[in-house]
């Protein structure tokens, strides 16, 4: 596992200097997080075989069980069921670039080689 540090900056696992990500996501203005396929300071291959990314999937699904967790516990004794839901649904798709973004970095420095 790469360090703490380049998962939690977003930094390449291998020189912790280039970023993983040429944009961030934003849902509101619809746009998607853009990856560089290099690192740009050391080279280093992102992608390193096709499929790469399927595993970060996972991580993508631990994260969105987290925040339904979360949500799940802040509303449901509290909210009329359609609320509940309402507020369920919104925070998926609110951070659906959030987890996309984040589960690629954390799978990158998690398997960096
Ligand atoms: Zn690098």
């Amino acid at each position: 596992m790469a360090s703490f540090h380049s998962t939690i900056t977003g930094k390449c696992p291998n020189c912790e200097k280039g970023d993983i990500f040429e944009r961030n996501g934003n849902i509101f203005l619809l746009r998607v997080p853009k990856m560089h396929e290099k690192c740009t300071e050391c080279g280093y291959r992102f992608e390193k075989e096709p499929g790469y990314f399927l595993g970060a999937m996972y991580v993508s699904y631990g994260l969105t069980i987290l925040e339904m967790f979360v949500v799940f516990f802040a509303t449901f004794w509290f909210v009329p069921l359609w609320l509940f839901f309402t507020l369920i649904f919104t925070t998926l798709v609110v951070f659906s670039l959030f987890n996309f973004r984040w589960a690629r970095i954390i799978w990158i420095n998690l398997f960096p080689y």
